[in-house]
């Protein structure tokens, strides 16, 4: 299903299924998606060294994430992320990410923007010593990256529109400015 609230700038997909999804499950539901809506007529689905995944022919960019049963998936012109967090005791490590983001308490749904945030900026996996964000994550939110990006996204309780537990959070983040394929492949 496509969550229509959320910006235009990326198309969004997402699927609940019961029990786990496989840990292959983004890869494969991107290249799925691509293959039944191709983003040009040589859609080819590859992973820049930085970890970010798009098509390498017309530089549509793409992410994916999942969480027990929940799959979503985002793509957009411009550098996204995407990911989903299922609502989980997190104290110890959201105290590192209020350290890190200047926020002073944060939520799971901050805990996703961050995850996004890394995502779209090419840094997943890593845990920066500053990761700023926004405190209030209402409507489409607007701030900028410690290295100077402008970053736009969203934050939205899944459990609004979709049969899953309540808390459960939906994190969209983009670079504003699109850097050009040349530069990105
Ligand atoms: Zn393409």
């Amino acid at each position: 299903m496509v969550v229509a609230q959320l910006p235009a700038v990326a198309r969004i997909h997402i699927e609940t299924r019961r029990g786990h999804w496989p840990s292959d499950a983004g890869t494969r539901g991107l290249r799925h998606w691509l293959a039944q809506s191709p983003c040009c007529t040589a859609a080819d689905l590859a992973v820049h060294a930085d970890g970010r995944r798009g098509c390498r022919t017309c530089g549509e960019w793409t992410s994916a994430s999942h969480s027990d049963g929940v799959l979503a998936l985002a793509r957009s012109a411009h550098p996204v992320g995407i990911d989903v967090q299922l609502p989980r005791h997190r104290a110890a490590a959201l105290r590192v990410l209020a350290a890190a983001s200047g926020v002073s308490s944060p939520g799971i749904g901050h805990w996703a923007l961050a995850e996004a945030t890394l995502k779209a900026l090419g840094q997943a996996g890593h845990r920066p010593s500053r990761l700023p964000l926004p405190s209030e994550l209402a409507g489409e939110l607007r701030w900028e990256a410690e290295s100077g990006e402008a970053l736009a996204g969203c934050v939205v309780d899944l459990a609004d529109r979709l049969d899953v537990p309540v808390g459960t959070m939906l994190a969209v983040a983009w670079v504003v400015e699109r850097r050009s394929v040349a530069e990105a492949w």
